[in-house]
């Protein structure tokens, strides 16, 4: 079956994280700066765990300096997702990455990076949303700092509020006051749980930040009784299999939980999260997923339906998108 013209919706990517390796060797070179740690012989990243992987990322992104950095960038990516047949995105962007946690800096990266959108979306046919992310590991007072960035932008292009980085730093509770600030700002919340942390994380993150969506959440699978709490609550999970994959979070294709979730009556939906690290596409994602589990295009039709429910985007931009999943399956 040929994936890659079905239209698609993504929701769980990192800006930083989808940086093609040749576009940020490029830079390196533009600005002197040795990045050749991070590459392997034939030029894609390397690493050699979820750690490695976090630390190689922050250097990556050491030489995406500035808002015209991002305005390239985002159109890179966006070119590169719009080309797997995706047409609604949202992304996360990190103010620590996007102006140090300062609210007059992050203003203008995230400009540039809503015009790199806006661009994309007349030339490439692809819709674009910002989620604001804090990152764990970063520190709560960067958190915090991420947040207020996050709520003095809230908007038609930002609409989201996340947590990434190392899930397993802290507890969910020490970002309540974040999220609270976000919430409050009108945005809508996602983290990262569930991919290294325990069902009782993802139940602590449940209450703790009070997020629709969870980054992952696949070891919800370890308890049924979360499973059956989900499904009730309509928590949508970005599920992400390569990358899961690639990090061993799961030890194979086969032993993902993502068709068990499904089952059990769990919003699910498929992401690449950061691709070229993982080298994963949203095209070969589903081929995975249809050789795995033999799904086809109306399993991903429907996945995709609950990804359009689920995303942080107005009931206008919804509508539009749903006319477009349509036609061509
Ligand atoms: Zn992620």
């Amino acid at each position: 079956m040929n994936f890659r013209s079905q239209p698609k919706v993504e929701l769980h990517t990192h800006i930083e994280g989808m940086a093609p390796p040749d576009f940020i060797r490029d830079l390196a070179r533009e600005k002197r700066v040795n990045l050749s740690a991070i590459f392997d012989p034939d030029g894609g990243y390397v690493f050699r765990d979820f750690a490695h992987f976090l630390s190689v990322y922050d250097q990556a992104c050491t030489v995406l300096t500035g808002p015209e950095e991002f305005y390239r960038l985002t159109r890179a990516v966006l070119a590169e997702s719009a080309f797997h047949g995706v047409i609604y995105t949202e992304t996360f962007l990190s103010p620590d990455f996007c102006g140090g946690g300062d609210v007059v800096a992050w203003r203008d990266y995230l400009a540039a990076i809503a015009q790199a959108a806006s661009d994309a979306e007349r030339d490439d046919g692809i819709v674009l949303r910002g989620i604001a992310t804090a990152v764990r590991h970063h520190g709560r007072d960067a958190c915090r700092k991420a947040a207020r960035c996050a709520a003095e932008t809230a908007g038609p292009f930002l609409t989201g509020f996340g947590l990434a980085g190392a899930e397993l730093d802290g507890r969910p509770a020490d970002f309540t006051y974040s999220f609270d600030m976000a919430r409050e700002a009108g945005l809508q919340l996602t983290a990262h749980a569930g991919e290294w942390g325990d069902p009782g994380r993802i139940r602590e993150t449940l209450d703790a930040l009070g997020v629709a969506r969870l980054g992952h959440g696949i070891r919800a699978i370890e308890d049924p009784a979360l499973v059956a709490l989900l499904a009730e609550r309509g928590i949508t999970l970005e599920v992400c299999p390569g990358s899961n994959v690639v990090l061993r979070a799961v030890d194979s294709w086969d032993d993902h939980p993502i068709a068990k979730l499904r089952e059990a009556g769990v919003p699910i939906t498929v992401s690449t999260d950061d691709p070229p690290f993982f080298h994963t596409t949203m095209t070969a994602e589903y081929e995975n997923l249809s050789r795995t589990f033999g799904w086809g295009h109306d399993d991903f039709l429907a996945m995709n339906k609950a990804g359009i429910a689920a995303a942080f985007c107005d009931s206008d931009t919804k509508d539009a998108i749903l006319k477009r999943l349509e036609p061509a399956t």
